[in-house]
């Protein structure tokens, strides 16, 4: 039988009362040992950090990403779970996918409850799942347990603060769902190739990617106090289908022409980037470097400037590689 390795991180999941409010604080031991794990599985635990997902950070992704590396190596590894907070869950979760180059799964999840939620809490429910997912699935990629249903990784996003169906899909809804103990595959999500690993040392971590946001009133000033503090990437959440201003306009080509990359997301739920409006809309952006997100949103933009800036040092490889992996995915298919 071959085993699944949970990975824990931290989160709600790992999740306590301190003080005035919540923090994660158990070991990656505590939350298995309250895990339902499902017949004929078999777990092994690694216990990377207990951390809150806000202070998640690129080193900490790196290691992880490493972790997972290293654990595929293993012929006895069915599957790997990574528990973590949900609050940068669709980041983490999104860069491993990236790199994601074997058929078997790694299954993110974490829960809104703390391990001292009175009653069964929702991170037991989930990490249960997602050890029946990572049991289950193969081939494809990077997935998200939660609340009963199971996302790709690419196009996942937090879509509520406090309910237990947290998240949601920017790309095509859940792929699959797990109820009543059975895992039933909608869909298998298409992925670009997976993209260089980082080499093993960065020298210049933290390799800022800054976000800045477009408003009514907005002052490009924020983007260039970004590229003049040293970010090697931008993110510009925008309005609508990707708009901004002609001074916006202005400041993307500086940045560009500079070598900065610069991703162009939207602030709204659903829907494309499109590159329909002029004026310091989408098409001007575009026209001045700025490269259109398509489905994702701010989180997963800036994984993806990330994990471009890691992957080479060539300003035109990385260029490339930005581009490869905010491809839309080859249309999903039946599963
Ligand atoms: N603030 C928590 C975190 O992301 C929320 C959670 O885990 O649900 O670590």
């Amino acid at each position: 039988m071959g085993r699944i390795v949970v990975v824990t991180t931290g989160g709600t999941i790992a999740g306590r009362r301190r003080g005035a409010g919540l923090a994660a604080g158990a070991s990656g031991r505590e939350v298995l040992s309250r895990a339902v794990v499902p017949p004929g599985v078999s777990v092994e635990v690694v216990d990377l950090c207990t951390l809150d997902s806000p202070l998640m950070t690129t080193a900490r992704q790196l290691t992880l990403l490493r972790k997972v590396h290293q654990l595929f190596a293993r012929e006895d590894v069915e599957g790997i779970v990574v528990t973590h907070g949900t609050d940068t869950l669709e980041e983490t979760a999104f860069l491993l996918d990236l790199h994601h180059h074997d058929t078997r799964p790694v299954v993110f999840t974490g829960a809104q409850q703390p391990l001292d939620h009175p009653g069964d809490d929702d991170g037991r429910r989930n990490l249960h799942d997602a050890l029946l997912v990572a049991s289950a699935v193969t081939g494809a990629g990077t997935l998200v347990a939660f609340g009963g249903k199971l996302f790709a990784a690419r196009g996942t996003v937090k879509s509520h603060t406090l309910a237990v169906d947290a998240f949601s899909s920017t790309e095509d809804g859940p792929i699959g769902e797990v109820r009543d103990g059975t895992v039933t595959l909608f869909k298998r999500p298409g992925r670009p190739a997976p993209i260089p690993m980082p080499p093993r040392t960065v020298p210049q971590l933290p390799l800022r990617v800054d976000m800045v946001m477009h408003h009514s009133d907005a002052d490009p000033a924020l983007l260039r106090a970004a590229v003049a503090g040293g970010a090697r990437g931008v993110v510009l959440v925008a309005t609508g289908a990707g708009n901004a201003t002609p001074a916006f306009t202005a400041a993307v080509a500086e940045a560009t022409a500079g070598g900065v990359l610069v991703a162009l997301t939207t602030r709204v739920p659903g829907g494309p980037v499109a590159e329909l409006y002029t004026n310091g809309g989408a098409v001007d952006l575009v026209a001045a470097g700025a490269v259109p997100t398509g489905l994702l949103r701010a989180g997963q933009a800036r994984i993806a400037v990330l994990g471009a800036l890691l992957a080479s040092d060539e300003q035109a490889e990385r260029r490339r590689l930005l581009h490869h992996v905010l491809a839309l995915p080859a249309p999903y298919r039946a599963a």
